[in-house]
């Protein structure tokens, strides 16, 4: 039931200050980052990243977006991680995302929008879509030294 799970700080986030406020809301609900770091994304990782949307219509922007500034990748663990971590973040789409989730609460913008202005969502933060994603993802970003064990005061009153 302790799963791993991939978590991006896309460059919206660290540009706009908020990397602290998105990452309290993790450690708030008592999982563990046992990885951190910020990374530059080129066109390489992007492609690899997004492989499953490499060629859809929208690929352009995404990639435009996630190589225009550093970002900050985590590995996080905890009890079903991969659907926790989904559910802080909320809806793809900001317009939608419900109030009191990460997208829902930092930002509001359409599809409709972003297509207008021809640039990719703005949606702050990218998590592993399911179990697959997150395998794949935790083994793109991190090697196994750059993840670490440890204990946290969760393990004995949260978990
Ligand atoms: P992420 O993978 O970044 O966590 P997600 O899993 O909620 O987001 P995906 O369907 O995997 O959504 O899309 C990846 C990213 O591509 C989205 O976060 C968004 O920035 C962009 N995107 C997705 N669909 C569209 C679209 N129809 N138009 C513009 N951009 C889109
Ligand atoms: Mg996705």
């Amino acid at each position: 039931m302790i799963q791993r799970t991939f978590v991006a700080l896309k460059p919206d986030a660290v540009q706009r200050g908020v990397m602290g406020e998105i990452i309290s809301r993790f450690e708030k609900a008592g999982v563990k980052i046992i990885g951190m770091k910020m990374i530059w994304v080129d066109k390489e990782m992007s492609q690899k990243h997004y492989k499953a949307h490499v060629e859809k219509p929208f690929y352009p922007g995404l990639e435009k977006m996630i190589t225009e500034g550093p970002v900050v990748g985590m590995v996080i663990e905890g009890v079903n991680s991969v659907e926790l971590v989904r559910k802080l973040v909320g809806g793809t789409e900001p317009k939608g995302a419900a109030p009191g989730t990460i997208r829902g609460d930092f930002a509001h913008i359409s599809y409709a929008y972003a297509d207008e202005q021809n640039k990719a969502v703005k949606n702050l933060i990218h998590a592993s879509g399911n179990k697959e994603e997150a395998d794949y993802e935790v083994n793109l970003w991190f090697s196994n030294e750059e993840l670490h064990s440890y204990k946290t005061v969760h393990e004995m009153h949260v978990f």
